[in-house]
């Protein structure tokens, strides 16, 4: 079986398992402990802050470590939104927007905040000039992501954040950064992104760990309060062996980035000009989305059939992405990018990782075309 599901999570790195089941078994103390045991644990945790930080060039202080970006982007919108409702109650983000933004956003307007759902063009790029009109007085944060995870999209994140702060430079801006941290570039300071929330998992990293970014000077309501873990922006006994594990995730992401980015694109080009070939299949990702994430969608099939059918052949592939992949309706995300509903309803997403190599990739290609040749007989007989 070769695994093509990254973008929902990806295998750990050896040294995250041994870093973590060490860690476990060595410092089991409570980090707030007085005691010398919880002082190891505590002096480990502040070092996989440091190192945390180092990845992302911001300073230990703007560290919360979170259980994963779910958490991390309800403590960001909602965390903000609440701290900073005297300034207004507005919020922008866009159509396209992983349900953990999304549905954080459409529970606020329930609470009385107004929320603008900025468009996409065709390859699922924020409408800046939208943006520009959108930013106003009172609005509190804008929400938009650095990769989308269903279609590997890049937003223009440093134009973004010059656009927000020229408007109004109180005005708070977030990026969910899951999809793009380890596989693109990161520039905080140049996006001007006042949030970032990232989960361990999408990096080789361990599940149920996460980092929320926050700049120096902003706070946040808490969510979840009973302890003064985390500054008191996230109560909780803390997971050192969670911490340590990722920091190590994220150190090594970091510095493999440039070669992974590199490997990916041209396993990426090998992919996209095979499957350009095989007739009936419309691609949804373009050379200009992140080189990891490869979308497509062959209309009149359910998607499902498609999955299994590959399946069979020893590729593990995914539908949509993960946190919708059991819902029938059609993606969100590609009926903003204007595909209709048949497209919609039939993508399928490849996501690639560090292990794979250029035969893999030749290999996939060959076992798409054969299963969409057997395939193709089954739709035009139904369609
Ligand atoms: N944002 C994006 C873009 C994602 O892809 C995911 C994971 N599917 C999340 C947020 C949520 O991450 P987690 O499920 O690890 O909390």
């Amino acid at each position: 079986m070769i695994y093509w599901d990254h973008a929902a999570t990806t295998p750990p790195f050896d040294e995250v398992v041994d870093t973590m089941a060490e860690v476990m078994k060595m410092h089991y103390a409570n980090p707030s402990a007085l005691h010398r045991s919880g002082e190891a644990a505590a002096k480990l945790q502040k070092r996989a802050r440091e190192v945390c930080a180092a990845a992302l060039d911001v300073r230990p202080a703007e560290i919360v470590f979170t259980s994963g970006a779910t958490e991390g982007n309800n403590m960001a919108i909602k965390g903000a939104a609440m701290q900073y409702s005297s300034r207004g109650r507005h919020i922008i983000t866009t159509g396209t927007e992983h349900p953990s933004v999304y549905e954080c956003c459409k529970q606020l307007e329930t609470l009385g905040w107004e929320v603008t759902y900025l468009p996409v063009d065709a390859l699922g790029i924020v409408d800046l000039a939208a943006l520009k009109e959108a930013v106003r007085k009172d609005t509190v944060l804008v929400s938009i992501m650095h990769v989308n995870n269903e279609t590997g999209a890049i937003q223009p994140l440093a134009e973004v954040g010059r656009i927000v702060k020229e408007r109004n430079a109180r005005t708070l801006l977030h990026v969910d950064g899951v999809q793009g941290f380890g596989k693109l570039p990161v520039a905080l300071s140049e996006w001007q992104a006042d949030l970032y929330s990232l989960s361990a998992h999408k990096f080789n990293g361990p599940r149920g760990m996460g980092v929320l970014f926050v700049k120096q000077g902003v706070q946040l309501f808490p969510l979840i309060s009973g302890g003064s873990q985390e500054s008191g922006q996230r109560a909780g006994t803390e997971n050192v062996a969670g911490a340590v594990a990722m920091s190590k995730a994220m150190r090594l992401s970091r510095e493999h980035q440039p070669e992974l980015y590199d490997k990916m694109t041209e396993l990426r080009e090998l992919f996209l000009s095979g499957i350009r070939k095989i007739p009936g299949l419309v691609l949804n990702s373009s050379e200009a989305s992140a080189p990891h994430i490869i979308h497509f969608s062959y209309p009149g099939l359910k998607p499902e059939v498609m999955v299994h059918a590959l399946e069979e052949m020893g590729m593990l592939v995914s539908t949509k992405s993960a946190c919708s992949s059991k819902l029938s309706e059609p993606s969100r995300v590609l009926l903003e990018m204007g595909k209709d509903r048949e497209v919609a309803s039939s993508g399928i997403r490849i996501s690639l990782g560090k292990e794979h190599q250029l035969g893999d990739a030749a290999r996939l290609v060959e076992v798409l075309a054969k299963v969409c040749g057997n395939l193709r007989p089954v739709i035009e007989r139904e369609g």
